[in-house]
């Protein structure tokens, strides 16, 4: 087994990436697991630079090869608001519904539909070598919130081709299209290559 720290303390992220990690011979182990105190600034302004940044620091910590991911949700009438700050959209520590009830005090000012998408950048890095991946898809926002899955604004997002909000879909649906699981799903098949040829 290979061990792998995520570096995040964020347990809906935990479950999707364990997820799709599982039955390899990857072993994760996340910070929230290690009861870590290490608290990263998030102040890059691409989400690709806060994930490298994450692995970074979470390496020069534990020594042991990283995951890690930034992501979030961009609005097209908000011209991408609110992005690489949607952790903290409603402020520092922000909740979920914090957040969510901004992003939607904001888009009210606006004519539906709320075209909206997720990205996010996963990053695998072992004191040498990084290697990265991006996912994203498509969606819309709505107006009132629908289901208990997921995480973030979830229940408000429903992506194209689906009647549902992300929170009402079934955990291993989401884990097919999210733009967290194409990105790591794209990374597990790169960083399973990388270790072969190493
Ligand atoms: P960060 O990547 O830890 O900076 O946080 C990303 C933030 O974006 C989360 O706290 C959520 O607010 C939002 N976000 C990212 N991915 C998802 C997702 O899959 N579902 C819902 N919200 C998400």
């Amino acid at each position: 087994m290979l061990q792998l720290i995520l570096a995040t303390k964020n347990s809906g992220k935990i479950k999707e990436v364990k997820n799709i990690f599982s039955n390899t011979g990857f072993e994760i182990t996340s910070l929230l697991d290690l009861n870590s105190k290490l608290d990263i600034e998030e102040n890059e302004e691409t989400f690709e630079g806060n994930a490298i940044r994450k692995a970074e620091e979470v390496f020069i910590k534990y020594k042991i090869p990283v995951l890690a991911d930034d992501s979030g949700i961009e609005t097209e009438q908000l011209n991408g608001i609110p992005g690489v700050y949607s952790a903290r959209y409603a402020g520092e520590n922000a909740t979920d519904e914090e957040n969510n009830q901004k992003l939607l005090d904001e888009l009210r000012k606006y004519p539906e539909p709320h075209a909206a998408k997720y990205v996010c950048c996963a990053v695998y890095y072992d004191g040498k070598n990084f290697i990265t991946e991006f996912g994203e898809i498509k969606g819309k926002i709505i107006m009132y919130g629908r289901g208990t899955n997921g995480f973030g604004y979830d229940p408000l997002f429903v992506p194209d081709g689906y009647n549902k909000t992300m929170a009402e879909l079934p955990p291993e649906v989401k884990n097919n299209i999210s733009h967290r699981g194409q990105a790591f799903n794209k990374l597990k098949k790169k960083i399973t290559i990388f270790k072969e040829i190493i």
